[in-house]
């Protein structure tokens, strides 16, 4: 540890650190403020897309872990318009959050893989909303061609654009096991063909994947640190009824991590992350009806807290092991973090 160059920071100094640094992660909503100045929050849309890891192209199994849903909140079956589903969102973000702006989030199933003039007809749908600032589009690193990519880029130029990309573990025999259906080199190709066109690249990792070690998923991290990915979304991987994972997890051949493994595991990982890339996801958020274990996946805020304290307990910050200082550049609790590290007042 001695190369990190920790510090010790003495009373005083931690008391102007916890009044200025909100927390030691560059946070979603912290990165979105400092874009637009007030609050914006992301409204998922279904817009009835579907995968070709369920539809039979690559599989019909899908990944393991997979709700046969595709976490998707049925509002498209229910016949409701992306319009519909945006404006119903925007009245309630408004109503809990007093949000100003929204993102569309289209999360359900792979967003990609329609005919480009589908594609292009639901985006824009999305965009004309009235307060709608940007896309945020979930899908997977096989379903981007390069029409697709043109269309974001151009939309990129008026509004903000996320690509999120499943990945979930930088491991090849991992993503053979969860049943993928592509590997880490796919992802890499995906994620360099997406930077550079103003579009942001998000990378979503799941911690606790069969066959993984702490060794492993700390790989994860220090592999993503190095690719041009601007956020993570860190999933909990938990079993939901029904899918291939809840029978190895009833044939006692998969085990969820303990709530306090996790939470250090959350912390190792953040320490290897670039101050730069927006964390938007610590923990996941199952469905109370669905889930099969570990019970405690519900208690996000919980999770959420007993992170924030141990990464106070240790005194560390996203970045810490990555090059030893932070590198969040836009905020003062950043600048604060980098004059402990120099021993300035
Ligand atoms: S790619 Fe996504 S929607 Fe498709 S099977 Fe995997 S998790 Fe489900």
């Amino acid at each position: 540890m001695d190369h990190l160059r920790v510090i010790s920071l003495d009373r005083p100094k931690v008391k102007q650190m916890k009044a200025i640094l909100p927390q030691r992660y560059y946070d979603f909503n912290t990165a979105l403020r400092q874009q637009f100045g007030c609050r914006v929050q992301k409204i998922t849309v279904d817009a009835g897309f579907s995968c070709p890891n369920r539809d039979g192209k690559i599989s019909s199994g899908g990944c393991i872990y997979c709700n046969p849903q595709g976490s998707g909140t049925g509002a498209h079956a229910r016949g409701l318009s992306v319009t519909a589903q945006l404006e119903s969102g925007k009245a309630a973000l408004t109503r809990r959050y007093r949000a100003k702006k929204f993102i569309a989030y289209f999360q359900a199933f792979t967003n990609t893989y329609a005919p480009l003039d589908r594609l292009q007809a639901v985006y824009a749908e999305a965009l004309a909303v009235p307060d709608i600032v940007g896309l945020s589009i979930g899908t997977r690193p096989d379903c981007m061609d390069p029409a697709v990519l043109k269309l974001l880029e151009a939309y990129a130029r008026e509004y903000l654009v996320w690509v999120e990309y499943g990945l979930q573990s930088a491991h090849d025999r991992t993503l053979n096991l969860i049943n993928r259906g592509h590997d880490f080199a796919c992802f890499e190709t995906a994620v360099n063909k997406t930077s550079g066109r103003g579009i942001h690249v998000c990378a979503h990792v799941i911690l606790g994947l069969p066959g993984e070690s702490r060794q492993d998923m700390l790989q994860t991290a220090a592999i993503l640190s190095n690719l041009p990915i601007d956020g993570i979304k860190i999933h909990l991987l938990y079993v939901i009824l029904g899918t291939p994972l809840a029978k190895l997890y009833q044939e006692g051949l998969f085990q969820c991590l303990d709530q306090e493994v996790y939470v250090d595991l959350v912390c190792d990982f953040i320490e290897r992350l670039p101050g730069r890339m927006v964390i938007q996801r610590l923990t996941g958020d199952p469905h109370p009806s669905e889930l099969l274990a570990p019970a405690w996946s519900l208690q996000k805020a919980q999770t959420l807290s007993l992170i924030h304290a141990t990464l106070e307990k240790r005194n560390t910050w996203q970045g810490r092991l990555r090059d030893g200082t932070a590198v969040f550049d836009s905020t003062l609790g950043h600048q604060v973090f980098n004059a402990l590290q120099q021993g300035l007042p």
